[in-house]
């Protein structure tokens, strides 16, 4: 018997409902299989709530989430709210519930799931066997320093302060330690030390913490070089950890290597044991009520809250096992159908999985 588990679901806008739906559904078939009782909250949050109650968070969510032993959310967004003033843009539901559930590490998993060497612009023979994990910091960096413009007689000037404290880098850099512990042993910390400060701050702070973990191979790399190497060799990644904006944009790039943005799940980790989980893509709103959705990115993500959050590896495996063997079996929804191959509808995918597990 696990025991009793609050997950607060928050599906949001576009296919959000229709991916949780069948992400909620494997969940209940891992609750039978491994003694669980899961309590699931549904919670509204994004353009949804805006519509309903005027704000794109709302307290009742929050505190909600903030009980919860973790957070399960679809996407949240859409052309209808595009254009709304920024506070009552629905991204700032997933910024606020970051901000509020202190979740400072982004985790992107990027796994080649058999059967799918073909979907991918790269070679099969280049990505034959990636298993990755890119780790992105999230609350400092760029992003949130100081934010300038300047009138003067030569034109406007504007900057914006990329700022780093040594905590922010310490807790990232060791929970990247205890990841690769776990996996291959291999740790990759992305940077550009050869122009930033910041960045020597950030090599020094890795290199003190790999005293710690004599087990784990450590190597710097600049990220101009790792955003090469990432689609030259893949495979021989296992952890990469870095900063803000490199991980932005690394884990973007890295998500070509499996075909469709519908397989990729993400974590995002805090203090605590509850996290944030979601698939990376958005709310897709050009398919949404078609029924064609990959519903894999969320059935991945539910992988996760179970490895992360519940501390349950054995679950977490059994659920991308079952995706795997669905899609290795040679079922798929439309955006990885191969020409020719007849695809099944998201709430069939998502039976195949419940089924498999
Ligand atoms: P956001 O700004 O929230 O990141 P976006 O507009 O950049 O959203 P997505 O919503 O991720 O992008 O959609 C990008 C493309 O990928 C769209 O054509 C969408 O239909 C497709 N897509 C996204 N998620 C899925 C999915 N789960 N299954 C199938 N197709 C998807
Ligand atoms: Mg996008």
């Amino acid at each position: 018997m696990r025991g009793v588990k609050k997950i607060a679901v928050i599906p949001g806008d576009g296919i959000g409902p229709e991916i949780m739906n069948e992400a909620v559904k494997v969940l209940r078939q891992v609750e039978q299989k491994f003694g669980y009782s899961f309590e699931f909250q549904f919670a509204m949050a994004g353009g949804g709530a805006i519509d309903q109650v005027g704000v794109p968070l709302p307290e009742e969510t929050l505190s909600l989430c903030k009980s919860a032993d973790a957070v399960l959310l679809g996407a949240v967004g859409g052309p209808k709210w595009d254009h709304n003033p920024p506070e009552l843009r629905p991204e700032k539901a997933l910024l606020g519930l970051r901000k509020e559930l202190g979740l400072y590490a982004n985790l992107r998993p990027v796994t080649l799931f058999d059967g799918m060497e073909d979907r991918s612009t790269l070679r099969p023979e280049v990505i034959a066997g990636v298993d990755l994990i890119v780790v992105r910091e999230l609350t400092g960096g760029i992003y949130f320093g100081e934010k300038k413009r300047t009138k003067t007689e030569e034109g406007e000037i504007a900057s914006d302060l990329l700022i780093y404290h040594e905590y922010e880098i310490e807790r990232i850099v060791r929970l990247s330690f205890e990841m690769a512990m776990k996996r291959k042993k291999k740790l990759t910390s992305v940077d550009k030390a050869n122009v930033l400060e910041s960045s020597r701050l950030w090599r020094s702070v890795v290199e003190r913490v790999a005293e710690e973990y004599p087990e784990v191979t450590v190597s710097h790399m600049l990220v101009d070089n790792c955003a090469m190497q990432i689609v030259r060799r893949p495979a021989d990644f296992d952890v990469i950890v870095t900063e803000n904006m490199f991980g932005d944009i690394l884990s973007d790039e890295a998500a070509v290597i499996t075909g469709s943005i519908g397989m990729l799940p993400s974590a995002s980790l805090g203090q605590g044991n509850s996290g944030l989980y979601e698939p990376i893509h958005g709310s897709a709103p050009d398919i949404a009520g078609q029924k064609i959705a990959n519903p894999s990115a969320m059935i991945l993500s539910a992988a996760m809250l179970l490895r992360y959050s519940f501390d349950d590896e054995e679950a977490a495996q059994a659920v991308e096992k079952a995706v795997k063997a669905v899609i290795k079996a040679g079922h798929c929804t439309p955006d990885l159908a191969a020409s020719g191959q007849k695809a099944v509808s998201t709430e069939e995918f998502g039976d195949l999985v419940a089924e498999q597990i």
